[in-house]
């Protein structure tokens, strides 16, 4: 797709370049020849990519962008674009001329489309540079969250071992279904083959099938990893070993629970997987995944190997479409297990403080420490949730599963609202 302003080629472009010439052989040829390196070829540059001088600030490349962040007219939502471009050039965004500001530059841009490309092009003396980026427009959005569980396992062994009549009769079940009766609330519960201590999926037993069915509009089983450990077992793995792992859990639960309660995962354990297992997921039915996208030592952590741009931008935003696999990443708000209950408000508060960062909710937390068994049990983990399900639930946002429409809503008809 072409944007406006950008269809011809600039008198200064360099002429006789073979289409798909990438970036990189294009730059060690303009060094031979002498030339600048303000001369790109406009037509080749990746999206997200600047070719040269000009730079989008904002909206950023895969920014999900919801009535929060423009103001929705008759036809779209009409948002602001700025950036940076030399002093004196020419600005046009997709086509119209930008308001210049010194070396910055703002224009505004109305989506109409669930996708929308942005071109910044800037034209000037050392020639013509180009920045296009591409956003997402939610259009139905209003707030919601999502709460899901990882690293579950333990209560499947107990399930098994007890033969309850009930799966209610697991105190960790039944717990979440309290909640599911006093909020609406819904849960994924992403989880393990085996405990590793003997118990594997194909020992559970299909005879809850009818159980799993009657509550399968608000709990829903998905693939989380193998086993607990090693740490961090995608990181370095192929993609052929994550998604044969994935598979053979999708089958399990398929097998034992039904088709209904299967959610594809919302989490990959440790939220590390290399960036070519991300278009198989996304055939397994992947849409969103959450992950922390905090900064550690070494620079960005539990994200996904995300580059720091990306990984910093998602540090600070609700989501971030990675167009290349189609999946939509979301930054996780809260863990409950490691927030004090007392703080558990405040964290939410602060998580939500920026009305813009305000409308999607990714609760989280871990199963294990809702066990006494476990070394770093957490008495009162249920609490915890309560405080955090009550605050969402009371602040006007709806329990949904990210995997169903775009993140949660279904897509409402296109026209005017
Ligand atoms: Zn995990």
């Amino acid at each position: 797709m072409r944007q406006p302003g950008i269809t011809k080629p600039a008198a200064n472009e360099v002429e006789g370049m073979a289409k798909g010439t990438t970036r990189r052989r294009f730059l060690q040829g303009t060094a031979a020849a002498g030339m600048i390196a303000a001369t790109f070829q406009t037509r080749n540059v990746a999206l997200g990519e600047s070719s040269g001088s000009i730079q989008i600030s904002e909206p950023f490349h895969g920014a999900v962008l919801n009535h929060r962040h423009g103001e929705q007219t008759n036809d779209g939502l009409r948002i602001r674009v700025s950036g940076e471009a030399p002093l004196r050039d020419r600005v046009t965004v997709n086509g119209s001329p930008a308001e210049r500001q010194g070396t910055g530059f703002v224009s505004h841009v109305v989506l109409r489309e669930k996708e929308t490309e942005i071109a910044a092009v800037s034209e000037g003396s050392f020639g013509r540079a180009e920045h296009r980026v591409r956003v997402v427009w939610d259009r139905p959005s209003q707030p919601r969250y999502r709460f899901s569980i990882d690293d579950n396992s333990f209560f499947l062994r107990d399930i098994a071992q007890k033969k309850y009549s009930s799966l209610f009769d697991c105190f960790y079940l039944k717990g979440l279904r309290e909640l599911n009766a006093r909020y609406g609330v819904r849960f994924v519960l992403n989880i393990y083959y085996t405990t590793e201590d003997g118990f594997e999926l194909p020992q559970f037993p299909d005879r809850y099938k009818a159980e799993w069915r009657d509550n399968c509009e608000w709990l829903k089983l998905a693939f989380h990893a193998y086993a607990n450990k090693p740490d961090r077992p995608y990181q370095y793995a192929p993609a052929a070993q994550l998604i044969a792992d994935l598979d053979k859990v999708a089958e399990q639960i398929h097998r034992f629970a039904g088709e209904q309660t299967y959610s594809p995962p919302t989490v990959i354990h440790w939220g590390q997987v290399q960036p070519a297992a991300l278009k198989p997921l996304y055939q397994r039915g992947v849409r969103a995944l959450s992950g922390y996208f905090r900064p550690n030592s070494t620079g960005w952590d539990v994200n996904y190997l995300f580059d720091d741009a990306r990984s910093e931008y998602l540090s600070r935003h609700d989501t971030l479409m990675d167009f290349e696999s189609g999946i939509v990443f979301s930054r996780v708000d809260i863990v409950c297990n490691s927030v004090p209950l007392e703080r558990i408000v405040p964290t939410l508060e602060e998580s939500t403080k920026d009305p813009k960062e305000a409308e999607i909710l990714d609760i989280f937390t871990h199963e294990q420490y809702f066990w006494p068994f476990y070394s770093n049990y957490v008495p009162d983990h249920f609490q915890r949730l309560d405080a955090a399900i009550r605050w969402a639930t009371e602040h006007g946002y709806k329990p949904v599963f990210f995997h169903e429409g775009f993140l949660g809503l279904p897509p409402r008809a296109a026209g005017p609202q």
